[in-house]
């Protein structure tokens, strides 16, 4: 296979990702700050100016720069560079997998389905990472990944593609996921996780499905065990120091997304 086919519009999504990934840094400040996603002019964290469009170029300007503000010097957020880059790789990885792993062939959803889960990756990288800096996961991104969801859900039943049968069966996981985070929520008065990740499981279940979703839950509380408890060894957080929750959700939905299927499967075997 020629390599050149592949590599040129591979760069141009990965470009095309690092200014997706720059609006998504804004969409992340802005949530921080509880301020409105779209209007607005950038400006500086720490002193407040202005910053022009040459020095908001992704990944460059703050290379150039070396990540510090034009104006008054102070450190520019490694959050900056990481999203660009990572929405970068993303869109490669989309690319790519345009080839690979969107099998719906019917009209319109040739084209939805990819969209789709773009933009469904593009709402997870910004919980990820707010949840990561300020310990929050914004409202905002979890109504927009909810309307998502189900949109493109009803969508998929309304064309033959979903069974109502499965989306009956996601709705009920919901609920039982829902109760089961607000539970924990309630009796371990939010330092075991916040009300943040109870609105949060509602739509990654649907997104997962049931009874997917339950390894995605079963991964998050796993690997966040296993983090949490490294952590603390290794000196680097307290014991009642919080550890965000959302990103293992996030990780553990991917998981699920993957592999949930046949973990199901094979311990379905397993048992009988
Ligand atoms: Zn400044």
């Amino acid at each position: 296979m020629a390599i050149l086919p592949f590599l040129i519009p591979a760069l141009f999504f990965f470009i095309v990702g690092l200014v997706i990934g720059s609006f998504l840094n804004v969409v992340i400040l802005r949530s921080i700050r509880d301020e409105s996603w779209v209007t607005g002019r950038s400006h500086c964290d720490v002193c407040g100016a202005q910053i022009a469009w040459y020095d908001n170029v992704p990944l460059l300007s703050y290379l150039i720069l070396r990540g510090r503000c034009r104006h008054c010097k102070k450190a520019i957020s490694i959050s900056h560079p990481v999203v660009e880059g990572l929405t970068g790789v993303l869109f490669v990885w989309w690319y790519a997998g345009l080839f690979l792993f969107f099998k719906l062939t019917q009209e319109p959803f040739v084209v939805l389905q990819p969209l789709f889960w773009l933009a469904v990756a593009a709402i997870l990288m910004v919980i990820f990472v707010t949840d990561v800096l300020v310990y929050v996961i914004p409202d905002k991104a979890v109504v927009a990944l909810s309307a998502l969801v189900v949109v493109y859900q009803l969508a998929l039943m309304y064309s033959g593609i979903m069974q109502p049968r499965d989306f009956m069966w996601a709705l009920m996981g919901m609920a039982v996921a829902v109760l089961f985070f607000f539970s924990l929520w309630f009796i371990t008065r939010g330092r075991g996780l916040g009300l943040g990740d109870v609105k949060l499981i509602a739509p990654l279940t649907l997104l997962m499905g049931w009874p997917s979703a339950v390894v995605g839950i079963f991964s998050a509380f796993i690997i966040g065990a296993v983090i949490g408890v490294v952590s603390v060894v290794a000196g680097k957080k307290k014991m009642k120091q919080p550890i965000p929750f959302g990103p293992f959700l996030i990780i553990g939905t991917v998981i699920s997304l993957i592999w949930g299927h046949d973990i199901v499967s094979w311990y379905l075997n397993f048992l009988y």
